[in-house]
């Protein structure tokens, strides 16, 4: 059981028909790595990563050739009926391609500006106006994402001189920490003077470091009430990239600080892209801040175990799960809160099984040959033999479309399953 997380209070943005802050569920987002000016592997990318998850997807614009592609990208989602907004990542020539492709501007939803990247000097300014006033004209909402690695040169400079005269001057970082809040805010400032409206603006501020991530995103929200997008940029591949990344955005998740979050995971050559959506659902469920998928809940396994058995029936339970789930969706309300109990022996097993909606008890070394199955808690029926996997995959199955999908026939399923004896399932407390 999670104890709620009380959230910051923040202004609420829209983008295209998703809420970001307020009352809004926490958003996810994911990029695509393809070459944008390629419409149809772009389009691709974008559906693998909606049908995972994500709700907002980012694209880059980076050249003429991948503006004059967006809103045939858009239309090819649309043909496909996927209607996750896209999110376009502006860079240098930002300003000049929103001018010279209008039906790119439309086609976006949002807008990602980096001011430490549309300009340098006094272009930077006229620069990244321009940019906002095209959001002003198509009425669309703009991340301002400052970036550790793109900090504004002069911004920093001044910041480092004013810092140097003082009696007792800050360490080098700490004032590159302060430099980015700043630079975000004073950017929505400007933004703002140009005319965008306050519920239309998202921040961010990511660095590659954990500590720095905690400390920069902790300042940035005592000092504004905009939406906040999380993520630790560069993060990393593998297990080090999803680490870092849980590690930040689980201390900032906790204080009730973000509104999106992006898993900036480099995938293995030819990996899963949808990888970093798993990541970051995995971390607001496990965090009791969303629902997505029914969860497995596996012991560890020790010297009690016989055999891999239960390590593999606990994947293919996962898996069967994870094939289901948008299945199960759309019939059985409610099943993503589902906990399912996979354990090893008889020490942990009967308990962890009765506190899971449905779980099942495998033998471990030296014990009879039997698994107990439990369902809402009380033990229903035990399964034997060379087909325990399968056995208690059809019964799981029968448990979700009697116990969600609120159907008669399936609760006859069920029951015929149950050792055949419909009176076992009458001690089921299926609402
Ligand atoms: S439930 Fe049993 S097999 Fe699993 S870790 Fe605990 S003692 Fe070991």
């Amino acid at each position: 059981m999670n104890t709620p997380i009380a959230r910051r209070v923040t202004r609420q943005v829209h983008v295209g028909t998703v809420r970001l802050g307020g009352d809004a569920p926490i958003v996810i987002q994911a990029m695509t790595n393809t070459d944008t000016a390629d419409a149809e592997a772009t389009a691709t990318q974008v559906e693998s990563l909606a049908r995972a998850g994500a709700e907002l997807v980012r694209i880059t614009v980076n050249s003429h050739e991948a503006a004059a592609q967006v809103a045939n990208i858009r239309e090819r989602l649309d043909r496909r009926m996927i209607d996750v907004p896209l999110v376009g990542d502006f860079h240098f020539n930002g300003h000049r391609l929103l001018a010279t492709y209008p039906e790119c501007a439309q086609a976006l939803a949002k807008y990602r500006i980096n001011p430490g990247n549309v300009g340098k000097g006094a272009r930077r300014d006229e620069q990244f106006c321009q940019m906002i006033e095209v959001a002003c004209r198509y009425n669309k909402p703009v991340r301002i994402g400052v970036n550790w690695g793109s900090l504004d040169p002069d911004l920093l400079a001044r910041m480092m001189d004013a810092n140097a005269v003082l009696p007792a001057p800050l360490a080098a970082d700490a004032v590159m920490r302060e430099a980015l809040v700043v630079s975000a805010l004073d950017n929505a400032q400007r933004a703002i003077e140009v005319g965008l409206p306050t519920d239309h603006i998202v921040l961010s501020a990511k660095v590659s470091y954990v500590q720095d991530l905690i400390a920069v995103y902790r300042n940035l929200a005592a000092r504004c009430d905009f939406p906040l997008h999380l993520g630790l940029t560069e993060a990393g591949m593998g297990s080090k990239g999803i680490v870092a990344s849980t590690a930040a955005l689980a201390v900032l998740l906790q204080e009730g600080i973000g509104d999106t979050l992006r898993i900036s995971l480099t995938p293995d050559p030819g990996g899963e892209r949808a990888k970093e959506v798993q990541v970051a659902q995995q971390i607001l469920q496990t965090m009791g801040l969303r629902a997505f998928t029914p969860q497995v809940v596996a012991c560890p396994g020790c010297g009690r175990t016989t055999s891999v058995f239960f390590q593999t029936l606990a994947q293919r339970i996962e898996g069967f799960l994870r094939e289901q789930t948008p299945h199960w969706r759309a019939s059985y309300p409610g099943v993503e809160q589902m906990q399912v109990a996979v354990m090893g022996c008889v020490v942990n097993g009967p308990g962890e099984s009765q506190l899971a909606d449905i779980g099942i008890s495998l033998p471990g070394a030296g014990e009879h040959p039997s698994a107990p199955v439990y369902m809402d808690g009380k033990r229903v029926m035990t399964l034997k033999g060379q087909t325990i996997a399968e056995d208690f995959i059809r019964l799981l199955d029968a448990y979700v479309a009697a116990r969600y999908g609120h159907q008669p026939e399936a609760q006859l399923t069920l029951s015929a399953l149950i050792d055949g004896d419909p009176a076992q399932v009458q001690c089921l407390t299926l609402p």
